[in-house]
């Protein structure tokens, strides 16, 4: 359509380094797709690791001046670009719809979620204090104070394109930190248009640079190597945070990061069904199911659990699956072959294993790349579904007979981001906040993200904290300084 048109002509399609938006130097380029029809939407620059040299630089000459900005400026620059996001709403939505499948409606929340980040860390910008105290000794004077780490590298995703940008930029920009931004290939057309925006805001040259790049690793290489990098924050896997992880240990590098998660679903025999249902399409069909919080591992009472399958079988039954720009669609595609050959193949080792398919259980029959929602009952242990991230829309249900055995599964999982536990029992549920090995739970709720809460995980799925008071921090470095008595 020509909305669609005039939303993407408005990306730019250049790199933004030190200010200004360039071609790459070697002046290559990539194409961008929709999922929805596999068709191309965008032709933009790909970096290359002398682009990123010079975004290093950029990065690093602007430094000093950003440190020096008053907080108030930086907290009303933060605030400026949520107002023009506010104004620009629509056009990111279908932006995202375009480039990453996820129905309008959707990426309308993600606009709404995504920008809590600029709103909460312009908040947070001038809440950067210390102490000053007497020490133990009483011989001496201690002074904490928190200081921007410095120039930092952000690794983002490609499943939620504006909240994983605003989420690492936003803190970022509010410790005094300046920024290079790689946004996953998949889905680099918002984060220009969010970094355009962020321009318009008025950032100063330097402290926000783009590159998209098909090839993360070389593009990465020359700034994690450099000195003057002090920070890595990266959102995505697990096997590409531990080689990161391994690069950053080079350079003793601070580092945040957010990985996978096997999120289990607890349902207790004494649950609120109604609540625990709903809970159940939020947390495993937000997102058509690519969500590293999206629930993995339903964990029914034996004696609740035929009724809990019948029922989310036929919430399911009411899902439209479509293009996301169609109204009443619920589950757009997934984002490519790979992601649907990856489910299909967990739901066929699940069958083969015994679990049965209540809905679903195939690829739907239209252009794009698109999976049927599916719910399986009766998953018996072992099964590949039990042990990694399905990222698509398929709901498993295993049984369990008692809490012991509840909990028992619920952590035998290498992973620990995030687990729901459905119960009426309060002292259950004070019982599951305390055994529970993940960074975040939601008790009676199927959906935790928010801009004033510490997003993370334990166990291999990350470290660090994004979001909340905490996430300011991830971009502030300690300070200690003794005087003598006065
Ligand atoms: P996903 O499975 O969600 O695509 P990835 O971990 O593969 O997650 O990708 C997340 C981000 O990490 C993307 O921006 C991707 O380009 C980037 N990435 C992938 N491999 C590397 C690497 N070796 N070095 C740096 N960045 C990488």
């Amino acid at each position: 359509s020509s909305n669609e048109t005039s939303v993407v002509n408005n990306v730019p399609s250049q790199l933004f380094i030190g200010g200004a938006w360039v071609d790459s130097v070697a002046g290559g380029t990539f194409d961008v797709c929709d999922p929805a029809t596999g068709r191309v939407i965008k032709s933009i620059a790909d970096a290359t690791a002398e682009d990123a040299a010079l975004a290093m630089d950029a990065a690093a000459s602007a430094q000093a001046g950003w440190a020096a900005t008053a907080p108030r400026v930086r907290g009303e620059i933060l605030r400026t670009a949520f107002d023009l996001l506010q104004e620009r709403a629509d056009e990111f939505a279908l932006l995202m719809t375009l480039e990453m499948g996820k129905p309008v409606a959707e990426a309308r929340g993600e606009v709404t979620y995504g920008g809590e980040f600029l709103r909460w860390f312009s908040e947070e910008a001038v809440r950067i204090s210390g102490r000053y105290g007497v020490n133990p000794e009483g011989t001496g004077r201690t002074i904490v104070t928190h200081v921007p780490v410095g120039p930092s590298y952000l690794i983002t995703p490609w499943n939620f394109p504006l909240a994983m940008a605003t989420r690492k930029i936003a803190p970022a920009l509010a410790a005094g930190c300046t920024v290079i931004i790689k946004p996953a290939e998949l889905t680099p057309l918002t984060t220009l248009a969010m970094v355009k925006l962020l321009q318009d805001a008025g950032v100063p040259a330097g402290v926000v640079n783009v590159l998209t790049s098909t090839d993360s690793k070389g593009v990465s290489a020359p700034i994690l190597e450099d000195a003057r990098l002090r920070k890595l924050s990266f959102t995505g896997s697990t096997p590409v945070g531990v080689s990161l992880l391994k690069q950053a240990a080079d350079r003793v590098l601070r580092t945040s990061m957010e990985l996978g998660g096997n999120a289990p679903f607890l349902v207790f025999e004494d649950a609120d069904l109604d609540r625990a249902v709903d809970g159940a399409m939020q947390a495993k069909f937000r997102n058509i199911g690519q969500a590293c919080t999206a629930a993995n591992r339903f964990l029914v009472h034996e004696s609740v659990a035929a009724e809990f399958a019948e029922r989310v079988t036929a919430r399911v039954r009411e899902l439209r699956v479509g293009r996301g720009t169609e109204s009443g669609v619920s589950i757009g595609p997934l984002i490519n072959e790979a992601a649907i050959e990856k489910a299909d193949a967990l739901v066929r080792d699940a069958v083969n294993r015994g679990a049965t398919v209540l809905i679903g259980g195939n690829r739907v029959d239209r252009e794009g790349t698109f999976y049927a929602p599916t719910v399986l009952t009766g998953v018996t242990a072992g099964s590949d579904i039990l042990s990694q991230e399905i990222f698509g829309p398929v709901l498993s249900i295993s049984e369990f007979t008692d809490e012991a055995d509840a909990v028992a599964q619920a952590n035998d999982t290498e992973y620990g981001l995030v687990g729901y536990v459905f119960t009426r029992d309060l002292a259950r549920g004070q019982r599951l906040i305390e055994s529970l090995q993940t960074g975040m739970m939601g008790l009676n709720v199927g959906v935790v993200s928010n801009a004033g809460a510490p997003f993370g995980g334990v166990k291999q799925s990350g470290l660090g904290r994004e979001g909340g008071l905490e996430g300011i921090h991830e971009y502030l470095e300690t300070k200690y300084v003794l005087t003598p008595d006065p």
